[in-house]
């Protein structure tokens, strides 16, 4: 038993079910919680980063709750190398408890860290396996989705579906009032950020409210998931890569469930782990293809376009309803991340890592191992990707999972005058229509930056350069 345990919190900001703090609480007499603010990411952010505010709720909401128990949150801002072992050695701590991160940059600080403390432990949390518990007959990784998903199922039903519920009884929480108590103390402004307003709200209370509500959509999920319109999913990605709701509490959620729609579900979730098992085993990705050829790629576009793309004044609507609501929300949906990412590498003939940092840049959800399996996925350069040759015609996308362009509508309102047959290629309608619709295209919206059809073929053959 330690005297004082020290629970460093950084992906996973909640008090329940929390492998580390749990561990923490068992082993010590005494648990401090601590929050680094890390100068290394923060660098990074624009001031009014939705994200800080994002964890700025979440860390009142804990802040709160261990108020209630005559306890607080110790937080710091720098480089959490330093500032670890400061609090430790400040607080007299004897043991430092965490959660593990297969993020590059976190395996090399948390070993840093712990080469600093001498009883540091680390926990598995945010994937209910080890990146090497799943492995085909050779006992080597999966490469491919399909035959991991069917041995994780395997694996997890011979566990006869025993999720762990990691006990966080406060009982011994370290007694103490922060006098720097992120409810009084400015925090964001001290580490350079204006506190703005988004429409989540960070927190476990919150999670756990949208949980609840997407429950009884589980089982239309199958069916419903693939139109932005609808409110078909959980938009619960932001507070599991925030850690406000574990990842078992989303499991447990639709395991019990018999529908296609939990099966549907459930297989998204373990896409999630295939994703953290591969950036774990294959590091490269952050900076490089998972296949190497497709890094010979001679990209053909224009720095005026990845700007139109960003922009979303591209002259393709639910590109740039999808690229507009980026900006203005931090949030995309499944279906028009593919498509946008897509249209970015595919038809505007742009490296996808520009469109990566991007994503990195605005989503509310950024998470390394997801996004670079999202943009690779889509460019085909990733481990289990689409065929270079698959390319999303933007028009029938369109047509297809905006059929009303009640999406389009929201974004790119200056389109609404067009009927929903016309909105989808504007370009297209006549002058009297684009009259009619109060939006002459090309003056109130962009003509199509370029043709779709020719540099479909261009995609292919600078594709074909680099698979020969
Ligand atoms: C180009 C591209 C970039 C992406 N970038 C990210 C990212 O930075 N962060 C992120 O969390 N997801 C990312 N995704 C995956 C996916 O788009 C989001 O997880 C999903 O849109 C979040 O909405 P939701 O919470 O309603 O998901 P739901 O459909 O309700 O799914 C439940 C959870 O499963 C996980 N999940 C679902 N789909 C995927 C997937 N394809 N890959 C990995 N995890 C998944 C998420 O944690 C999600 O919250 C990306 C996909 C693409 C194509």
């Amino acid at each position: 038993m330690y005297k004082k345990g020290l629970c460093w919190i950084r992906r996973d900001i909640r008090l329940y079910d929390h492998h580390a703090l749990s561990a923490a609480l068992k082993n010590c007499q005494e648990v401090y919680i601590a929050f680094v603010f890390d100068e290394h990411i923060l660098k990074k952010l624009p001031e009014d980063d939705q994200r800080v505010t994002f964890i700025y709720d979440s860390l009142m909401e804990v802040e709160s709750l261990l108020n209630e128990k005559g306890s607080s949150v110790i937080i710091a801002h720098g480089d959490p190398i330093k500032e670890i072992p400061r609090i430790f050695q400040e607080f007299n701590c004897d043991a430092l408890f965490f959660n593990k991160d297969f993020e590059p940059y976190a395996l090399k600080r948390d070993k840093e860290v712990k080469s600093k403390i001498p009883n540091a432990f680390d926990y598995l949390d945010h994937v209910l396996f080890e990146p090497d518990a799943i492995l085909n007959g050779k006992n080597e990784v999966y490469k491919v989705f399909t035959p991991y998903k069917n041995k994780w199922l395997t694996y997890f039903s011979q566990q006869e579906k025993q999720v762990p519920n990691y006990q966080c009884p406060l009982k011994n929480i370290a007694q103490w009032k922060n006098k720097q108590s992120i409810k009084k103390f400015d925090w964001a402004r001290e580490i350079g950020f204006s506190l703005t307003p988004s429409e989540l709200k960070g927190g476990t209370s919150e999670a756990k409210k949208k949980l609840k509500n997407f429950e009884k959509k589980i089982p239309n999920y199958a069916k419903d998931r693939d139109y932005p319109i609808i409110e078909g999913t959980s938009n619960l990605s932001a507070y599991i890569r925030h850690g406000n709701i574990s990842i078992r509490t989303m499991i447990k959620a639709c395991s019990h469930q018999n529908s296609s729609g939990a099966q549907t579900w459930l297989s998204e979730l373990i896409w999630r782990e295939f994703y953290q098992m591969i950036l774990f085993h294959f590091p490269h990705i952050e900076k490089k293809s998972f296949k190497p050829e497709y890094d010979n790629i001679k990209w053909r576009g224009e720095k005026k376009h990845l700007k139109a793309w960003k922009e979303g004044k591209t002259g393709f609507p639910l590109v740039d309803a999808a690229m507009r609501c980026l900006n203005q929300t931090g949030q995309m949906h499944n279906r028009l991340r593919m498509i946008v990412a897509s249209f970015l590498c595919k038809t505007l003939l742009i490296n996808w890592q520009e469109g990566e940092k991007y994503f990195a840049l605005k989503l509310l959800d950024f998470d390394l191992a997801a996004n670079n399996g999202g943009w690779q996925w889509s460019s085909s350069s990733g481990c289990d990707a689409q065929p270079y040759f698959r390319i999303f015609n933007p028009y029938s996308q369109s047509e297809k999972f905006d059929k009303n362009a009640e999406f389009i509508k929201k974004f790119c309102p200056e389109l609404a005058g067009f009927s929903a047959k016309q909105i989808h290629a504007p370009h297209e309608a006549d002058m009297l229509i684009q009259h009619e619709a109060k939006c002459l295209i090309g003056q109130d919206y962009p003509f199509p930056v370029v043709d779709y059809k020719k540099n479909r073929e261009l995609a292919l053959i600078m594709y074909q350069e680099v698979k020969s």
